[in-house]
């Protein structure tokens, strides 16, 4: 599945991240995703609970993950037409030509995240 890998990146990350700012246990992590990312919320949240049941050390047990959509958008270089596509390539319903930019909706990223600070 390859949303575990993407999410053991982002988990490294915090994990780095907290180490660094003091934070002890992570109790939410909040995520944008857009929905031309290639990432499906629903087995992000199921590899966000393997691995928080697997890092009792870093998690608190009902630390959660909040899912942000990011709409997805795309402009036609030639027509102009601004419509909202369902893949990266997608055919723009004017020109029928995959002539679309994607503006929006590629965004993985983190967006914050919150944890106790631990002592
Ligand atoms: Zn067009």
């Amino acid at each position: 599945m390859h949303e575990m890998s993407l999410m053991g990146d982002i988990l490294q990350l915090l994990q780095e991240d907290a180490a660094a700012n003091g934070i002890g246990k992570i109790e939410k992590v909040e995520l944008i995703v857009g929905e031309i990312a290639n990432a499906m919320p629903d087995a992000l949240r199921m590899a966000f609970e393997i691995f928080r049941d697997e890092n009792l050390h870093l998690f608190t047990k009902n630390a959660e993950l909040v899912i942000q959509l990011e709409e997805a958008k795309a402009k036609c270089v030639l027509c102009g037409k601004e419509y909202k596509p369902d893949q990266k390539i997608a055919l723009c319903p004017s020109c029928l030509l995959p002539s679309g930019k994607v503006l929006k909706g590629e965004t993985f990223q983190v967006l914050s995240y919150e944890g106790s600070n631990g002592k």
